[in-house]
């Protein structure tokens, strides 16, 4: 298979070259021809399968045929849950899209607004946005959506757990009836059905994972330790290991800010990216890491949502996230489109049900190790992945953790076997499946408009502005929702 056969024309095909892929992956083999066919598509694929150039590929290429956005217009809408994603996704639309006469922008709150309704003024072909910022505009008549023909929720499972609906159907009210609609999502969940009734209709369906089960590349490992000796553990796999880049998840704000402190005081270069922190901060925080100043960014789960570091290698979970879904997003930074990951989660005896809660989500028990010198106090108990009859109990065989003094053995928690930390086993191979080619749109290509670099500029804006929090891509903390808490769980965080 190669992006030739995809029906993609040759300004595309030569930026995607440029770009140096090869073949496309499994979600672009599906996704390509399937949005080229004109048709709602909704696609389950998870962040790191390379789903942003399979809907924004096709998308400039059925835009390069029409004609121009003209004063304010938009003719392709995609809507992402994060300034960080928006940001990202605005880069890809710039780097794939460079040959061609399109016109693209970014929108999202936590920067001056008034740049933004100037770049709109000439109308774009393509606005990446966050929901709030971009309801801004338009009650400010800084856009219009009467020229609107294709319309893309990127994530749309994390919108709904940052309690995005609302503006969503707000979005939905005034964009013209008429328009080709595209779905992606990490999962497939009876919510996210919920709100692909009423907004794809006779949806193509693709999906390259399977429901909740994690990428094919990542090699996951769980270390049990203390929790007051997580910062040693990670220190010492960091240097045992000679990590260079390494993305951390903490479960709070606080957490986060307090790691990337004790990482730096042993002299491992650390940044933490979160909710309270700047746009500025947090963008200059990520382009630190991705050219390697720093080695390890600590985030939060909202923050780190969405990030697109090439092949990143190493990502631990320094606490295990209290929504087990979460779990499968993390380990989505690592291991991405056919790189090799390794996911590795320091976990307590308190988080032994988020632990039971993760391996019956993904079916199957992960494999253990020790960090040599910081063994546990408590053996962590061994999750049991028998399916219960309802109402039966659904935690841990042994739900309370026993200690270590009762146990004779501390190698291994849960007979599977032991790797030494930093080499941890493969994870399990992911599916791949059908979807058929289709119709090509036609149109004729009138527009003269110069092609830009949006998504960089976004970022430099985003920077130099560097101003407070806005609920775009931050939705307030009232109108977070998590799903499925785990009961006993930590408090849940805020971002
Ligand atoms: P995404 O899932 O869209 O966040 O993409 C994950 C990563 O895969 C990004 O760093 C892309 O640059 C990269 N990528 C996307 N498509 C391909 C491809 N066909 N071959 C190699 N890398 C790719």
């Amino acid at each position: 298979m190669s992006f030739s056969s995809l029906g993609l024309s040759a300004p595309i095909l030569t930026a995607v070259t440029d770009k140096g892929y090869q073949t496309p992956s499994p979600i672009q083999a599906q996704a390509i021809p399937a949005v080229l066919s004109g048709k709602d598509v909704m696609a389950a694929a998870q962040t790191g399968t390379g789903k942003t150039a399979g809907f924004t590929l096709p998308l400039l290429e059925l835009l390069s045929q029409g004609p121009r956005a003209r004063n304010k217009q938009v003719r392709a809408l995609v809507l992402t849950p994060t300034r960080e994603l928006a940001a990202q996704v605005a880069e890809s639309v710039t780097t794939y899209g460079k040959h061609l006469p399109l016109r693209s922008a970014v929108v999202f709150g936590g920067v001056g607004i008034g740049p933004q309704i100037s770049r709109l003024q000439r109308g774009v072909d393509i606005l990446v946005a966050t929901p709030g910022r971009l309801l801004d505009l338009y009650q400010q008549q800084a856009l219009s959506f009467s020229q609107l023909e294709i319309l893309v929720l990127d994530e749309a499972d994390r919108m709904l757990d940052m309690g995005f609906i609302h503006d969503i159907k707000k979005i939905l009210a005034i964009l013209p009836p008429k328009r080709q609609n595209l779905m992606f999502s990490a999962t497939f969940s009876d919510e996210i059905r919920t709100l692909a009734k009423g907004l794809v209709h006779n949806p193509v369906e693709v999906s390259v994972t399977p429901r909740n089960s994690t990428a094919n590349t990542v090699a996951q490992l769980i270390c049990p330790v203390d929790k007051s000796k997580k910062s040693a553990a990670l220190v010492k796999l960091i240097q045992q290991g000679d990590w260079q880049q390494v993305l951390v998840f903490s479960r709070t704000k606080h957490g986060a800010n307090r790691l990337a402190k004790a990482l730096d005081a042993k002299g491992i270069t650390a940044a933490a990216i979160h909710g309270n922190k700047s746009q500025g901060a947090r963008t200059k925080a990520l382009a630190n890491f991705k050219s390697g100043e720093i080695r390890v960014l600590v985030a939060t789960d909202i923050a780190a949502r969405g990030l697109d570091i090439d092949q990143l290698p190493q990502v631990v979970n320094f606490d295990l996230p209290n929504v087990p879904e979460d779990y499968v997003h993390r380990i989505g930074r690592t291991g991405r489109a056919g790189a090799d990951g390794k996911a590795i989660s320091l976990v307590s005896d308190e988080e032994a049900k988020l632990l039971a809660d993760i391996e019956r989500l993904i079916g199957k028990n992960l494999p253990r190790t020790l960090v040599e010198g910081l063994e546990p106090s408590h053996t962590l108990p061994e999750t049991d992945l028998t399916p219960k009859r309802h109402g039966q109990h659904k935690g841990p065989r042994n739900p309370k953790p026993k200690s270590n003094s009762q146990r004779s053995s501390n190698r291994s928690g849960n007979g599977q076997g032991s790797d030494k930390a930093g080499q941890p086993r493969r994870g399990d191979q992911a599916q791949g499946n059908k979807e058929g080619q289709g119709r090509r749109r036609t149109g004729a290509s009138t527009g003269t408009s110069k092609p830009t670099s949006e998504g960089q500029q976004a970022q430099n804006q985003a920077q130099n502005q560097g101003k407070q929090e806005h609920r775009d891509g931050n939705a307030p903390a009232r109108r977070r929702r998590r799903r499925r808490p785990s009961q006993g769980a930590p408090k849940p965080a805020t971002n």
